[in-house]
């Protein structure tokens, strides 16, 4: 039977969670596209990930969750706690289950990044490649990267990054034709800087709460400062930790 799926290629400008994961949808639609990314090689970072039971159908329709809860850690409670560690309330995760059908889960952003790279073919995922420009033709759009190589598209995704030099082009071209809206040309709301890490694997007996099934999530908030720290029992014995969080300091002024 002839595909429904119109002939086309997509460029995708980033090798990030938000390039990968498109990246695999159009995979599984049949759609052909190139993820170009720049550094010389993808290096997985970061701490926790938490995602609602609500988006796990997305990863059971993509033929994911297998793999995803392999790295996963269901989530129990969300304790809020001041810096001398005085509780000053818990959230309970678990309903999600019994509401949505799959629980919320944590993970390590590593181990995601990796997940989502095993079910993308290598060739699909060009290293090396930092775009410096793109632009509209009539046949569609051409990116140029540092190393004088370009390539053409039929739909490109800028999915790089918060800095994205995708927008910045597009930005450019509306400026020149007077279209760019006021609140485009402003700048970025937010500056902050966030330490993140994994510890290695401790010991459970030191640290009983490491052999919970759930993950239990905390949330410790500064006295005087405006900086959280954001604690998460993993798999492995590991705990996954950031600083600064500052929707728990919301959440405090929630609970009063
Ligand atoms: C290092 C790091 C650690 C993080 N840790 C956590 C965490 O622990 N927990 C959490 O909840 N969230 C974390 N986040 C935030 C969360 O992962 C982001 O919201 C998410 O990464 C955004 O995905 P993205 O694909 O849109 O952008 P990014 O992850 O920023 O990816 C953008 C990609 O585009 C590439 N790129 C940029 N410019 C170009 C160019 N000109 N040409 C080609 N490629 C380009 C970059 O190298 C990068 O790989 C982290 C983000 C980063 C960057």
């Amino acid at each position: 039977m002839a595909s429904k799926v119109p002939k086309m290629h997509v460029l995708i400008v980033g090798g990030g969670i938000g390039g990968l994961m498109l990246g695999l949808m159009l995979e599984r639609a049949g759609i052909d596209y190139q993820i170009l990314e720049r550094s010389p090689e993808l290096r997985p970072l970061g701490s926790a990930i938490s995602l609602n039971g609500t988006v796990l159908r997305l990863f059971e329709q993509l033929g994911l969750l297998e793999d995803l809860l392999k790295i996963s850690k269901a989530a129990g409670r969300l304790h809020l706690v001041k810096e001398d560690l005085e509780t000053q309330g818990h959230i309970d995760l678990e309903h999600f289950r019994e509401r949505y059908g799959y629980h919320s889960i944590v993970f390590g952003r590593p181990d995601f990044f990796q997940m989502l790279i095993s079910h993308i073919p290598a060739k699909k995922i060009l290293m090396g490649k930092r775009i410096l420009s793109s632009s509209q033709t009539e046949l569609g759009v051409i990116v140029r990267c540092s190393d004088g190589s370009a390539y053409h598209g039929d739909i490109l995704v800028g999915a790089d990054g918060a800095h994205s030099s995708i927008r910045q082009c597009m930005h450019k071209t509306l400026k020149e034709q007077g279209l760019l809206p006021k609140s485009d040309s402003e700048k970025l709301k937010f500056d902050q800087n966030c330490v993140v890490g994994i510890t290695n694997e401790l010991d459970p007996e030191k640290f009983p709460i490491l052999k919970e099934e759930l993950c239990e999530l905390y949330g410790v908030i500064g006295k005087k400062n405006p900086y959280t720290v954001s604690l998460r029992t993993s798999l492995h014995y590991r705990i996954l930790f950031a600083s600064l969080h500052s929707w728990t300091r919301y959440l405090l002024d929630c609970f009063g």
